[in-house]
């Protein structure tokens, strides 16, 4: 079974999908974090034939062995990663490695191109979206000290650049788009678990369940 969870930052893609992954029993891919750890690597000097990276089921990532995680989460590696994200090589590096991950194995796989590029024949395919400035207001709680004005300016320029290209943020007509303003996590996580069991339960009496 693969499960795609797409939308832009702060979305809260990423708490509904690791409730997803753990409901469905799936392995949890956060693509997001495999571009953040690509733009640390070639910040590095690393070049890109030389960044090996690994997401452990734990949701540890590691570049090149090393577990760098907690450096992957700051404004700078915000913008970086989302400046390296628009690079045609990175993208079809990171790609092959998230298709070959999905392949014979039930997944989550969350990010920004998922249902629209990455598994097109998804079995379930979704779309968190809340206003910039609801997103702006969850980036500030998760990182405290942060001013709002700074993360909303940031947030605008940063959704600008992901929806450039690629296909990313693009809303196929197979995708269920969940709007989260105003709800809590446990209200979004339930509508999305119920999409996802409607979804198999059609996909699996038309017989195509994928994976
Ligand atoms: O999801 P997250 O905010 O961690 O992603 C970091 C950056 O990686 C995004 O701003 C976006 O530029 C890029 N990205 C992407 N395609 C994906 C996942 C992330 O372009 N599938």
């Amino acid at each position: 079974m693969q499960i795609a969870i797409d939308g832009p930052a702060g979305s809260g893609k990423t708490s509904v999908a690791r409730a997803l992954a753990r409901r469905f029993g799936c392995l949890l891919i956060n693509t997001g974090a495999m571009y953040r750890a690509v733009a640390l690597g070639l910040s590095r000097g690393l070049k890109l034939s030389e960044i090996q990276i690994e997401i452990r089921p734990n949701e540890r990532v590691l570049l090149n062995g090393e577990d760098v995680t907690e450096k992957l989460y700051t404004q700078e590696m915000d913008e970086l990663a989302s400046q390296t994200a628009a690079h045609p090589d990175v993208r079809e590096f990171l790609i092959a490695q998230q298709r070959a991950l999905a392949q014979n194995r039930d997944v989550v796989m969350e990010g920004r191109d998922i249902g629209s590029v990455v598994l097109p024949n998804a079995d379930v395919k979704l779309y968190l979206d809340a206003s910039l400035e609801e997103r702006a207001r969850r980036r500030c709680q998760e990182r405290p000290g942060l001013p709002y004005a700074e993360v909303l300016a940031q947030m605008r320029a940063r959704d600008a650049r992901d929806g450039q290209g690629f296909g990313r943020l693009q809303i196929t007509p197979d995708t269920i788009v969940l709007h989260t303003d105003g709800r809590t996590l446990n209200d979004v996580i339930a509508e999305a678990i119920r999409a996802v069991e409607a979804a198999l339960q059609r996909r699996s009496s038309s017989g195509k369940l994928s994976g």
